[in-house]
């Protein structure tokens, strides 16, 4: 018998690289009319490197000490700013500590006890939400240089005091450019990129993928990413998510279609998709929409 052409499609996807999980998957992909983008993994490689290692003024630490401490409480963490801390520890051969009572804040950081003392490492503002304007204002000024060349700004606190800043740089996909091109081709409008990484280095990323200024949404925890998908979902547009991680979770369950990053995306991230990129390859997204546009035209 000849396959349905939906199941064609779906067995042609996956020769492509992309696992779609069910026909009816395979059907809505054709539909999608506006794109959201996750920045860190999804339009990055999403292998990031430490770029700068910064004990801030009056801290007891080196270089070394502020990573190791930085390492122990990334440790257990999945995240890629986490992976690139681990690493950069490792590569010096520093001793690293190990880490109790781990939790981690999608969008925020993680915190641990390390050595007997709370260690927090993570975004900045996050971090020093109860802090004075004028310490959030000397951080600002830290930080500030870093972000305004791409690169995510890392701050390490112990016992709830700044012990240093952490530079961590990361690359736009090779096809990332080329990608959005095409989905804003099929879709008709300018992707949107949702990320929780600051403005400046979403800005700076944003330009490079050729996406519009005003298309850029910074900052944003997991349920804003929802709330930007709801309100675009609103409008009456079905929004194609893709994204890797477990912030990005609950905005690819929100969405019309949720496509996951497979190679480096979270097990939650997976799971969650209606579909997996395997082959680690971006273009593949505007290959399964019109995938499914051929499909869809057989079907009706
Ligand atoms: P994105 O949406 O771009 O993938 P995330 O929401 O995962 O970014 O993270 C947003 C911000 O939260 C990061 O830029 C970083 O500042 C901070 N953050 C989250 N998890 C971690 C972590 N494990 N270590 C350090 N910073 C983190
Ligand atoms: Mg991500």
């Amino acid at each position: 018998a000849t396959m349905p052409p939906l199941l064609s499609a779906i067995a042609n996807a996956g020769r492509h690289g992309v696992l779609v999980k069910s026909a009816v998957v395979m059907e809505r992909l054709g539909q999608v009319d506006a794109v959201a983008l996750d920045k860190t993994g999804t339009l990055t490689e999403g292998t990031p490197r430490v770029s700068e290692v910064r004990p801030l003024e009056g801290s007891d630490l080196d270089e070394a000490g502020l990573l190791a401490l930085a390492a122990a409480a990334e440790h257990p963490s999945e995240h890629p700013l986490a992976r690139a801390v681990v690493d950069a520890a490792r590569e010096r051969h520093l001793p690293v500590p190990s880490a109790h009572h781990f939790t981690s804040t999608p969008g925020v950081g993680v915190k641990a006890t390390v050595e007997g003392r709370t260690v927090e490492v993570g975004a900045p503002d996050r971090l020093l939400t109860g802090s004075t304007a004028k310490d959030a204002e000397r951080m600002a000024r830290i930080v500030a240089p870093y972000e305004e060349r791409g690169h995510t700004a890392v701050l390490v606190q112990r016992d709830g005091i700044p012990v240093g800043v952490l530079a961590v740089a990361d690359r736009l996909r090779p096809d990332a450019a080329a990608t959005v091109a095409a989905l804003g081709t099929l879709s008709g409008t300018s992707p949107l990129l949702l990320t929780g990484d600051n403005p400046r280095a979403a800005a700076h990323l944003a330009s490079e993928a050729g996406i519009e200024a005003d298309h850029v949404r910074a900052g944003l925890l997991p349920e804003d990413k929802v709330d930007a998908v709801r309100r675009l979902e609103a409008d009456g547009r079905k929004v194609l998510v893709i994204g890797d991680g477990v912030n990005d979770a609950p905005a690819l369950a929100a969405a019309h279609t949720g496509i996951a990053m497979g190679r480096a995306g979270s097990d939650l991230a997976l799971e969650t998709a209606d579909a997996v990129i395997v082959r680690d390859e971006l273009t593949t997204v505007p290959t399964v929409v019109a995938l499914s546009r051929a499909a869809r035209r057989l079907v009706i």
